[in-house]
C-alpha cells in the first residue's frame, strides 16, 4: 500500500484539465462521490471534504491527492494564472490578419495570424478563447491547436466572429 502521490508537488505539470482524470471527493463523514466542480472546491476549501484524483496512465494510474486547493482552481481555469496561460488579465493588444495559408479564406472557420502587441503569449488556448470571446466576440477553435511562440500566433477561428480587421 502507498500513500496517495502529491498534484501539488507536481506544480503545473499536473494536467489538472485532462478529459480522462478521475476526481474524486471524501466527505468528512466518509461518503465518496466522483468529479469535480466548484462546490466541490468550495467545500474542500472548507474543510467539508478533501479531493484525490486518479491519473490513467497507459500500464498503470495513479492515484493523487489534490494538495494545493489554489493550484487547483488555476489548473482548472477557475482562476486566471498568468503563469500557466502566459495572458495577462487584462485587454490584448491584438493585430490580426486572415492565415498566410489559408486557402479557403471563405469557409467557416478559418486559421487567422495575429500579433499580441502586449507582450502576452498563448500557453492555454482555451483561456485565450474565453478572453478574445469576452473582449472582441470572437470564437477561437480550441480543438484545432494553436502555433506560434509570439508575438506572431495562428490560431482557428469563425470567420464571421473577427469583425473588421484590424
Ligand atoms: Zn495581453
Amino acid at each position: 500500500m502507498a500513500e496517495p502521490r502529491s498534484a501539488g508537488a507536481m506544480g503545473t505539470e499536473f494536467p489538472y484539465e485532462l478529459g480522462t482524470m478521475c476526481y474524486i471527493e471524501v466527505a468528512a463523514d466518509g461518503a465518496v462521490s466522483q468529479g469535480a466542480d466548484r462546490a466541490a472546491y468550495q467545500r474542500a476549501l472548507a474543510g467539508q471534504s478533501r479531493l484525490f484524483a486518479v491519473w490513467p496512465g497507459n500500464y498503470r494510474s495513479d492515484l493523487f491527492a489534490i494538495d494545493d486547493l489554489d493550484q487547483y482552481a488555476r489548473g482548472m481555469g477557475w482562476v486566471h494564472d498568468e503563469t500557466r496561460t502566459g495572458l495577462a488579465d487584462h485587454e490584448h493588444q491584438v493585430r490580426w490578419q486572415i492565415g498566410e495559408f489559408e486557402r479557403n479564406p471563405n469557409g467557416t472557420y478559418i486559421s487567422v495570424d495575429l500579433w499580441l502587441d502586449c507582450g502576452c503569449t498563448i500557453r492555454d488556448l482555451r483561456a485565450f478563447a474565453e478572453q478574445m470571446r469576452q473582449q472582441r466576440g470572437w470564437d477561437v477553435a480550441t480543438s484545432g491547436g494553436y502555433s506560434g511562440v509570439g508575438p506572431r500566433f495562428t490560431v482557428r477561428a469563425r470567420r464571421r466572429s473577427l469583425g473588421p480587421q484590424a
